[in-house]
C-alpha cells in the first residue's frame, strides 16, 4: 500500500502494517509563549531542564542518520519553536542534509513577524500557522494571553518575505469556534492561504477533552457549505496527508478538514516523531518511547541510532484507539511531544 514512494532504501522504516515512515516531526522545545487551553496547562508549567534538550548538533545527527533509512521529509515544531534561540541557525543545518525534500515548520505565529525573513534565507520551505480565530476575545479565551493582531502581522510578513503555500491551521472547538469557521475562510481564500481545520483530540495537559467538544469535520463541512455552497473534493497529491481537501464552488481556494477523532487515517501514516528532549515516538497517542539521546551522548555508533529508530517503528500499533474502550490518554501533553 504505502511501498511505492521515494527512492527505495534496502532498510526502509516498515512497520509490521507495511507502513513506510519518511516523515519525522522534530520537536525543538517543549516552551511556548502563550498557554492554550487544549495543549498546556495555565501557569506553573514544568518545562524540561535546558540541559535535556537537544542541542542542535544532536538533533542534526538525528536526522541525518534518520535520512539514511528513508526520511525525506521534515517538520520542526514544539512547544513554540521560534522561542528556540537562533532557531534559523539550525534550520539552515537541515536545509543542507542530502535526501531532505521538505522543510516545513509549525508555529503559533507570534514570533513571525521578526523572524520569518531569516527562516527564508535559511532554507526553510514551507510555514503552518495555527489560527482558530480572527476574534482578540475568543484568542484570549484560547490562549489565555492576548495577540491575535500579533499573529496576524506575523503572516502577512511572512508572505511578503516570500513564503509560498502558507497554510493556517485551525483548531475547532465545540461550543467556542463555530462563529470562527466561515469567517477564518474568507480571511484564507482572500490572502490566498490554504485552510485546514483539526478536530480537537485527548492531548491537553489539564483534563478539558471532552467529545462534546469536538466539533467534528461533518459539522464543520455543513456550515462552509451553508455560506460557501457545495465543496468539491480536491485531488489527493500525498496519500499520507491527514487533510482531506476540497475546493470551493466557485473556485477560489482550498480547503481542508483533518479528522484525526471522528475519522482516524491511522491505515496511511507514515510519522515518526523526535520529542525535545530526544525521544522517538511512534504515535502523537504512543505510551511508550525510544531513547535516542542515550546514544546522541554515549559513545554508540550511527547504527545503534538506526536500530532505534527500526525498533521504535516495528513497535507501532495499528491505530491510536480515540474512543476505544480501552484507550490510554498518553502521559505527556500536546506541547511536550510535539505537535
Ligand atoms: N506552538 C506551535 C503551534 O501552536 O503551531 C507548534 C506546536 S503546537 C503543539 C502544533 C499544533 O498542535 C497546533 O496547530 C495546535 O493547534 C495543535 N494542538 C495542540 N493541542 C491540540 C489538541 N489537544 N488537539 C488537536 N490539536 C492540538
Ligand atoms: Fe503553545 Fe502551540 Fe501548545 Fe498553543 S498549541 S500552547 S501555541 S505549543
Amino acid at each position: 500500500m504505502t511501498h511505492d514512494e521515494g527512492p527505495q532504501f534496502e532498510n526502509a522504516l516498515i512497520d509490521r502494517l507495511g507502513r513506510v515512515h519518511t516523515n519525522l516531526r522534530l520537536s525543538v522545545t517543549d516552551r511556548c509563549n502563550i498557554r492554550c487551553f487544549y495543549c498546556m496547562p495555565a501557569e506553573n508549567v514544568e518545562y524540561r531542564p535546558h540541559e535535556e534538550l537537544l542541542h542542535y548538533e544532536e538533533i542534526v545527527r538525528f536526522t541525518r542518520v534518520a535520512t539514511t533509512v528513508g526520511i525525506n521529509k521534515l517538520r520542526i515544531t514544539g512547544g513554540e519553536p521560534l522561542v528556540r534561540r537562533d532557531l534559523h541557525t539550525l534550520i539552515a543545518e537541515l536545509a543542507k542534509l542530502p535526501g531532505i525534500e521538505d522543510l516545513a515548520l509549525t508555529t503559533n505565529g507570534m514570533l513571525l513577524g521578526e523572524q520569518a525573513e531569516l527562516l527564508k534565507a535559511a532554507g526553510l520551505k514551507r510555514l503552518n500557522i495555527s489560527l482558530d480565530t480572527l476574534r482578540e476575545e475568543t484568542f484570549q479565551r484560547i490562549a489565555r494571553r492576548p495577540g491575535v493582531q500579533q499573529v496576524l502581522d506575523g503572516i502577512l510578513e511572512a508572505q511578503r518575505v516570500g513564503f509560498q503555500q502558507i497554510r493556517l491551521n485551525a483548531l475547532a472547538i465545540a461550543g467556542l469556534t463555530e462563529q470562527d469557521v466561515v469567517p477564518l475562510a474568507e480571511f484564507s481564500r482572500s490572502h490566498g492561504f490554504e485552510l485546514r481545520f483539526i478536530e480537537f483530540m485527548p492531548l491537553s495537559a489539564e483534563d478539558v477533552w471532552d467529545s462534546e467538544r469536538v466539533l467534528t469535520g461533518k459539522t464543520l463541512r455543513r456550515l462552509l457549505e451553508e455560506a460557501f455552497g457545495p465543496l468539491v473534493p480536491a485531488k489527493r497529491n500525498d496519500p499520507h496527508q491527514p487533510a482531506v481537501d476540497y475546493q470551493f464552488a466557485d473556485g477560489q481556494g482550498k480547503i481542508g478538514l483533518i479528522n484525526p477523532v471522528s475519522e482516524p487515517f491511522c491505515g496511511n501514516c507514515n510519522r515518526l516523531r523526535l520529542t525535545a528532549e530526544g525521544q522517538i515516538r511512534n504515535c502523537l497517542f504512543a505510551t511508550r518511547e525510544w531513547d535516542a539521546r542515550a546514544i546522541l551522548r554515549g559513545e554508540a555508533d550511527d547504527d545503534e541510532l538506526r536500530k532505534l529508530l527500526r525498533d521504535c517503528v516495528a513497535a507501532k500499533q495499528p491505530a491510536h484507539g480515540i474512543g476505544a474502550d480501552d484507550f490510554e490518554k498518553p502521559q505527556r501533553a500536546m506541547y511536550q511531544i510535539g505537535g
